[in-house]
C-alpha cells in the first residue's frame, strides 16, 4: 500500500456517514463473532452483499498506522480494514475498485473516544493510495442508530426490526454457549455445536429476516436450544457463577480479550457476559431520556417549536424502546422455557439502581451507565464474582472500576479488572486463577444464583 501524506479534512464529513448500500459490498467488522455474522446474513436477506471481516490478521497493520495512544479496538479495526482491502486488491488485481465497498464503523456521540474511530480511520484511509475512495458507513447513537438512507426507505423499518432481532438471537446463542460449555459431556462439543448453530441461524435470517417472519426464526432457535441442552452432563455439579461487564468490543471479541471467558471456565467458572442488546436498548432509552429532558426544559421556557420537536422524538424513541423490550422479552421467554439462561437487565432498572445509590448519572453517558449498576445487580442476584473487561486506558471502564471496586470489597464479592492491549501480560492467568479461587470460596460460603439442570427426561416432556 502506497501512502501520500496529504490529509483531506473535508473528507471527514463527505466520506463518513450513511450511504446507500445497493450494489456495494458492505464490510462489517467482527465484534462478537455470532452477532456480526447474523447481521451480515440479515443484510444479505435484504439483497445487500454483506461480509464480515477476518479479525485476527490485521493487528500489525493496525499498529503501523496508529500511534499507540488510540483505544485498542480502534487499532484492531483499523488494521482489519487495511488488511481486508489489501487482500481484496490482491484477489481482484486490476479490477479492484475501493468505491465498490462500504466499510461499516458506527459511532457514539461521546463523551468517550468511540466517536473518533471513524474520523481517525478516515484520515488513515485518505493517506493511502486508492483507499481515499473507500467510504465509511456510519450510524450514530445520536439518532438511536437510524438505518435511514442505507436501503430503500420502504424497507428501512423491516431492516431495523430484523437487525434488532438478530442482535437478540446472537446474544442467546452466546449465552447458550456459556451455559453449556462448562458442563459439556465431551471437550469441544459445545463449541462445534454453537458454530454449526450459527450457520443455521445465518440461513434463517437470510431466508426469513427481510419479511420479518420472526416466528420461523424463533422455531429454529428453539430447536437449537433443545439440542444444545443435551450437551450438558447432568452429573457435573453447578459451578461458581461469574458475571462479566465492560467495554462492549473487548468483552465480546474473543481474540481481543485473549478468550477470557474460556480461561475463567478453565478455572471452574460458569460465565454470564453482558449482552449486546442491552447496549442497543440503552441507546434508545438514552434518546428517550434526552427528549424528555429537552421537553421539560422547553416547557419551562415556553418555547413551542422545540417542545413539539422533543415530544415527537420522545414518542418515536418511546415506541422503539417498547418494541425492542417486548421483542427481547418474547425471545427470552420462549428460550427460558427450555433452558435456564440469564435474562437481560432492563435499562430503566439500571438507572434506578444508580439513582438509589447515588453512584453515577446517566447524564454522563457511556458504557459505565450499564456496567456499574450491572455489577450491583450481579451481586444482588447471587453471583460469585464479577470481571470487568476493557481496553487498557478505556475511560468509562476505568471509571467503573474506581466506583465499584470499593463497593465489592465492602460486600466481600470477588472482583477483577482485566485491561487488555496487544501484549500478553505474564501475570494475567495467575490473577484469574486467584480470582477464581476467591469465587470458589464465595460459592462454598453462599451458594449461587439458582440454576436448573435440564436432562433428557425433561427434554421429552
Ligand atoms: S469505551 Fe473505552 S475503548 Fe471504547 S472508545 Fe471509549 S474510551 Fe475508547
Amino acid at each position: 500500500m502506497g501512502s501520500n501524506k496529504l490529509v483531506n479534512f473535508r473528507s471527514l464529513s463527505q466520506n463518513v456517514g450513511r450511504f446507500n448500500l445497493r450494489n456495494k459490498k458492505f464490510v462489517i467488522p467482527q465484534m462478537n463473532r455470532i452477532g456480526s455474522h447474523l447481521l451480515a446474513a440479515t443484510f444479505r436477506g435484504f439483497g445487500i452483499d454483506a461480509e464480515v471481516m477476518e479479525n485476527d490478521k490485521g493487528l500489525d497493520l493496525g499498529m503501523e498506522y496508529t500511534s499507540g495512544k488510540e483505544c485498542y479496538p480502534c487499532q484492531i479495526t483499523t488494521g482489519n480494514i487495511l488488511y481486508y482491502m489489501k487482500k481484496e486488491e490482491e484477489r481482484l488485481g486490476e479490477s479492484f475498485n475501493p468505491e465498490n465497498y462500504i466499510y461499516f464503523m458506527p459511532e457514539a456521540d461521546g463523551p468517550c473516544r468511540f466517536g473518533m474511530y471513524n474520523k481517525y480511520q478516515r484520515i488513515v484511509l485518505d493517506s493511502i493510495d486508492k483507499l481515499d475512495r473507500l467510504k465509511i458507513g456510519s450510524l450514530s447513537t445520536d439518532d438511536g442508530y437510524s438505518l435511514s438512507g442505507l436501503i430503500e426507505e420502504e424497507q428501512v423499518r423491516d431492516l431495523r426490526k430484523a437487525s434488532y432481532f438478530c442482535v437478540v438471537v446472537a446474544d442467546i446463542l452466546d449465552r447458550l454457549l456459556w451455559r453449556i460449555r462448562p458442563y459439556e459431556k465431551e471437550p469441544g462439543i459445545a463449541d462445534d455445536f454453537i458454530e454449526s448453530s450459527m450457520h443455521k441461524m445465518e440461513y434463517a435470517f437470510e431466508k426469513y429476516g427481510s419479511d420479518n417472519e420472526f416466528d420461523k426464526i424463533l422455531d429454529d432457535l428453539e430447536d437449537i436450544v433443545r439440542e444444545g441442552r443435551t450437551i450438558i452432563d447432568p452429573d457435573i455439579s453447578p459451578k461458581p457463577l461469574v458475571g462479566m461487564v465492560g467495554e462492549i468490543y473487548l468483552r465480546t471479541q474473543v481474540h481481543a480479550n485473549q478468550d477470557v471467558v474460556r480461561i475463567l471456565e478453565r478455572y471452574g467458572a460458569e460465565v454470564v457476559n453482558a449482552s449486546i442488546a442491552e447496549w442497543v436498548n440503552y441507546t434508545t432509552y438514552d434518546g428517550l431520556r434526552d427528549a424528555k429532558i429537552g421537553f421539560r426544559l422547553s416547557l419551562k421556557q415556553f418555547r413551542l417549536g422545540p417542545m413539539k420537536d422533543h415530544l415527537k422524538k420522545a414518542f418515536s424513541f418511546g415506541a422503539e424502546l417498547f418494541y425492542q423490550q417486548s421483542k427481547q422479552k418474547q425471545v427470552y421467554k420462549s428460550v427460558r422455557s427450555l433452558i435456564d439462561l440469564a435474562e437481560d437487565h432492563k435499562v430503566a432498572h439500571l438507572e434506578k439502581i444508580l439513582k438509589e445509590q447515588d453512584l453515577f448519572s446517566f447524564d454522563v453517558g457511556t458504557e459505565a451507565c450499564l456496567s456499574i449498576p450491572g455489577i450491583i445487580e450481579y451481586a444482588r442476584e447471587g453471583y460469585n464474582g464479577v470481571v470487568n473487561v476493557y481496553p487498557f486506558t478505556c475511560m468509562p471502564s476505568t471509571l467503573t472500576s474506581a466506583i465499584v471496586r470499593p463497593l465489592m470489597n465492602k460486600h466481600r464479592l470477588p472482583y477483577l479488572d482485566t485491561p487488555y492491549d496487544s501484549s500478553y501480560q505474564p501475570g494475567r492467568e495467575a490473577a484469574i486463577r486467584t480470582f477464581m479461587y476467591q469465587a470458589h470460596q464465595h460459592f462454598k460460603r453462599n451458594g449461587r444464583k439458582k440454576i436448573t439442570h435440564t436432562n433428557d427426561q425433561e427434554l421429552s416432556g
